[in-house]
C-alpha cells in the first residue's frame, strides 16, 4: 500500500458480521427530551446525534419496539430509568453489536464522489452520500479536539512532529498533515488497508525527494453511525501519541539511501509504548475528551465498568500493563477503557507531568517504569483507583 514505508499497526476494535439499519424513529422523543430538559452546547449536539441511533439499535438488540414503553418519557433521566426497566441495567454497551448493526458488510461504495476536507492537522477524505459526508463538519471538529487533547497531556504542541509529516493518500500531496480516510462499509476498509477491524492508524516513515526522512501517518474508519466517532478520537490519539513520541533528532537533517537506512533511522526515532498506555489513551480521548459528561446518556465510567470490576475476568493491573496486545483484547474487552480510566485517575491524582513521563519513558515493560516515576508500584496505586470508582 505505501512504499519506502516501515509501519506500525494498531488494531482496534475487530468485528466480523453485519445487521441492516432501519429507519429511524425516535427523533422526535429525543427533541422533546431534549428541550424540556434546556440542554444546550455539545451536550445537545451529543444528545441528539447519538440517542436515536441507541434507541434504534436496543430496539433490535432487545428484539422489540420501545416506542411504547417510552410513551411517558420526559426528562434524560426518565428515559435513563426506563431503559434501565427495560432493557436492563447493562443497555449501554459500546460492544461489537452496536457496531456491527450500523456497518453492513454486503456492498461496496458505489457511485460516490471522492471529496476531502482539511483542518490544521488533518486531510478528512470521504466519499458523497456516505454517513461521513453528512457528519463532516463534526468529525473535523471532534478530530481537531482530541489531537489537542492528546497534545497537552504529552507536553504542549505537536507542531514539531507536523512538519516531518508527508501524507500518503490521494488528497494528501505533501501537505504535512495526518490523512484521515472514512470509509461507508468493512469492504472499502479492508481494500485499502487490509485491516478488518473498524479503525486502524498507520505510522511510519519515507523517503521524499530530497532523500531526507519524513514520518508517514494514515488514519482509517469505517464510519455509518455517530458511535463510530469514539472510533476517530481513539485513532487520533494514537497518531498524537506516535507523533508526539517520536525522537525528531533520529530523522533530522538526515539523507538517508536504501531501506536498511530508512529502517534504521525510523526505529532509533520510533518510541515503544506499552499496549495498555496506547490504547488506554484512545479511549481516555474518546470517553473522557468526547463522550463523557458530554452526551448525558452516558453513564460514568466507573458504571461502564463495573460488569468486569466485579467479575472474576478482571485481570490485575500488574498483569495487563505489560501484556501483549493482541492477546489482551481477545481475552478482555474492557482492556482500553479500564486503562483509560487508570489513566485519568492518575493525571487527576499525580498530574499531567508523571503521565507524560511515563508515556515517553521509552520501554514496553511499563510496569518498571511506572514504579519508578509513580514511587509506588503498580498494585499498590491500582488499589486506590479502584476505591475511587465504587
Ligand atoms: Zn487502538
Amino acid at each position: 500500500m505505501i512504499r519506502k514505508s516501515i509501519l506500525v499497526y494498531l488494531l482496534c476494535l475487530l468485528t466480523v458480521c453485519w445487521m441492516p439499519a432501519a429507519e429511524n424513529s425516535y427523533d422526535s422523543l429525543v427533541k422533546a427530551v431534549a428541550g424540556n430538559d434546556a440542554l444546550e452546547g455539545e451536550t445537545l449536539e451529543y444528545f441528539l446525534r447519538l440517542t436515536p441511533p441507541l434507541l434504534q439499535y436496543l430496539d433490535h438488540a432487545s428484539g422489540r419496539k420501545l416506542n411504547k414503553s417510552l410513551a411517558n418519557v420526559h426528562s434524560v433521566s426518565d428515559l435513563k430509568r426506563a431503559l434501565d426497566r427495560e432493557i436492563g441495567p447493562d443497555w449501554i454497551d459500546f460492544g461489537e453489536e452496536l457496531f456491527d448493526f450500523f456497518t453492513p458488510c454486503d456492498s461496496l461504495e458505489k457511485n460516490g464522489e471522492a471529496r476531502s476536507m482539511e483542518t490544521a492537522h488533518f486531510i478528512l477524505s470521504f466519499l458523497t452520500g456516505t454517513r461521513a459526508e453528512q457528519d463532516i463538519d463534526f468529525l473535523a471538529a471532534n478530530a481537531e479536539k482530541s489531537f489537542a487533547a492528546i497534545a497537552a497531556t504529552i507536553g504542549g504542541s505537536l507542531e514539531a512532529p507536523m512538519r516531518f509529516l508527508k501524507n500518503s493518500g490521494e488528497a494528501g500531496q505533501d501537505k504535512r498533515k495526518i490523512a484521515v480516510f472514512f470509509h461507508g462499509n468493512k469492504q472499502a476498509m479492508q481494500q485499502r488497508t487490509k485491516s478488518n477491524g473498524l479503525g486502524i492508524t498507520n505510522f511510519g516513515a519515507t523517503i521524499d525527494d530530497e532523500q531526507s526522512v519524513r514520518l508517514t501517518c494514515e488514519i482509517n474508519v469505517v464510519y455509518t453511525n455517530p458511535f463510530a466517532l469514539a472510533i476517530v478520537a481513539h485513532e487520533v490519539a494514537h497518531a498524537a501519541l506516535l507523533l508526539g513520541s517520536f525522537k525528531l533528532e533520529a530523522i533530522q537533517g538526515n539523507k538517508i539511501e536504501g531501506q536498511k537506512g530508512l529502517a534504521k533511522a525510523f526505529f532509533a526515532g520510533y518510541r515503544r509504548i506499552p499496549a495498555f498506555l496506547q490504547e488506554g489513551i484512545g479511549d481516555h480521548a474518546a470517553y473522557y475528551q468526547g463522550f463523557l459528561g458530554k452526551w448525558p446518556l452516558l453513564p460514568d465510567i466507573g458504571q461502564l465498568l463495573r460488569p468486569v470490576l466485579g467479575s472474576g475476568s478482571y485481570i490485575p493491573l500488574e498483569q495487563l500493563i505489560d501484556a501483549h496486545p493482541a492477546i489482551v483484547v481477545k481475552k478482555h474487552k474492557y482492556f482500553s477503557l479500564l486503562a483509560a480510566s487508570f489513566i485519568d485517575f492518575l493525571i487527576q491524582e499525580y498530574g499531567v507531568g508523571k503521565m507524560r513521563a511515563w508515556l515517553l519513558a521509552g520501554n514496553e515493560k511499563g510496569r518498571e517504569t511506572f514504579a519508578s516515576i509513580y514511587g509506588e508500584d503498580v498494585r499498590a496505586v491500582e488499589k486506590k483507583w479502584l476505591a475511587s470508582l465504587t
